[in-house]
C-alpha cells in the first residue's frame, strides 16, 4: 500500500498542534478511497513549551502520529530536511503547524500528481493580515532574486508542497549545510504545478519570524543561489579603476597646462574615504561567501535528535 507522510515542523506550537491534527484528519478521508495510508511526522525543533507532550497525546490516540525531536532549535530548514530524510513514503508533503497551509488543498494536489506532476506547490497570492513593511520587503526580495539567480523562486511561494518519491530523493541529494529549501525546490527541476490561494491567518500561537530574522534569511537565499554579488564587486572595482585612470590623465594635463598649485586636499580625502568604503563593501561580499564555504567544509550535522522524545 502506498503512503503519504505529512511533515510538520514545530517550534513552540502546543496550541496549534491539536487544531492542526483535527483539520488534517478532516481533510484526508479521500486518501482511504485511493488506498493511500497516512503518516503524520511532527518535527519538534527545540520547543520549550508543551509541543512534545501535545504530540505524545496524539500518538496515544493515533499510532500514525510520530515525532522527531531535536536537541535544540536548529531552524525550520533543518526540520524540513529531517522530515524528508525520515520519510520513506511514495508521497510526502510539508505543512506548517499553524494551518496557514490549508489541508483542504490536499485532495486537489493529489489530482495533479495523477496527471503526472512530480511536485505540487502552493503560493499565496495575497498577503493580507501580514505587516505592510514585511510584505513590501518580501516582494522586493523576490524581484531581486529573480534578477540575481537562474533558479526560479516564486513570489509568495510556501514550503507547502506535495512531492513524489523521485522529487524527495532529488531534494535529499542536495546535502548542503546552508539550506534554502525554496531555492532547492526550484533547482532540482521536474514538473511542478502551482496552486494559488489566499493568505490564511495563523490558527494559534504567534509567528517565529522577526523582521531581521527574515532579512538575514533572505541574504541566506541570495548567497546560496547566486554568485552575482561577487560579479557586482568586480564591476565596482573596474568602474573605480576607470575613474582613477581618467583622474590621472586630468591631473597630468592640469600640471602641464597650469603648473602645480597645491590644492584639493578636501577632494582627496573624500575620494580616499569613499574608495575605502567601497573596498570594505566588496570585501564584505567576499567574506559572506567565504563564511558559507567555511561552514560547508566543516560538514556539521544539520540537526541532532533527542532520542528520548522520538517515537
Ligand atoms: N518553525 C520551526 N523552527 C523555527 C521556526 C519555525 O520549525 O525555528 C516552524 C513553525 O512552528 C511553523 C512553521 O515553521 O510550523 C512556520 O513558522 P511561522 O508560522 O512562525 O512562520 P510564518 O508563517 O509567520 O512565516
Ligand atoms: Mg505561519
Amino acid at each position: 500500500m502506498s503512503e503519504l507522510t505529512v511533515i510538520v515542523p514545530c517550534k513552540n506550537e502546543e496550541e496549534a498542534i491539536p487544531l492542526f491534527y483535527d483539520e488534517l484528519i478532516a481533510n484526508t478521508s479521500f486518501l482511504e478511497k485511493r488506498g493511500i495510508g497516512l503518516k503524520v511526522l511532527f518535527i519538534d525543533d527545540g520547543s520549550d513549551d508543551g509541543t512534545v507532550a501535545a504530540v505524545r497525546a496524539l500518538h496515544e490516540r493515533d499510532e500514525r502520529v510520530h515525532l522527531i525531536s531535536f536537541s535544540r532549535n536548529f531552524g525550520k530548514e533543518a526540520a524540513m530536511y529531517a522530515g524528508l530524510s525520515a520519510s520513506d513514503s511514495d508521497y510526502t508533503v510539508i505543512m506548517d503547524a499553524d494551518l496557514q497551509d490549508p489541508p483542504s488543498l490536499l485532495e486537489e494536489m493529489f489530482g495533479y500528481i495523477d496527471e503526472g506532476y512530480d511536485s505540487v506547490a502552493t503560493r499565496r497570492v495575497t498577503r493580507k493580515g501580514e505587516p505592510v513593511i514585511r510584505s513590501f520587503f518580501a516582494r522586493r526580495f523576490y524581484k531581486l532574486m529573480k534578477k540575481m539567480s537562474d533558479t526560479e523562486i516564486m513570489d509568495g511561494a510556501r514550503d507547502y508542497r506535495l512531492m513524489t518519491r523521485q522529487f524527495v530523493d532529488a531534494v535529499l541529494a542536495m546535502t548542503e549545510y546552508n539550506r534554502f529549501t525554496k531555492g532547492i525546490f526550484g533547482w532540482v527541476g521536474f514538473e511542478t504545478k502551482w496552486i494559488d490561494y489566499e493568505n490564511v491567518d495563523r490558527s494559534a500561537g504567534k509567528t517565529k519570524w522577526s523582521f531581521w530574522g527574515l532579512v538575514i534569511y533572505s541574504l541566506e537565499g541570495i548567497t546560496a543561489f547566486s554568485t552575482k554579488p561577487l560579479v557586482l564587486s568586480s564591476l565596482i572595482g573596474i568602474f573605480f579603476c576607470i575613474v582613477a585612470f581618467l583622474m590621472v590623465i586630468f591631473i597630468i594635463v592640469r600640471r602641464l597646462v597650469f603648473g602645480d598649485p597645491v590644492a584639493g586636499w578636501a577632494s582627496t580625502v573624500t575620494i580616499i574615504v569613499f574608495v575605502s568604503g567601497v573596498q570594505f563593501f566588496c570585501t564584505g561580499i567576499l567574506g559572506q561567501y567565504i563564511a558559507k564555504a567555511y561552514l560547508e567544509v566543516k560538514k556539521r550535522p544539520l540537526y541532532l535528535k533527542n532520542e528520548k522524545n522520538c517515537f
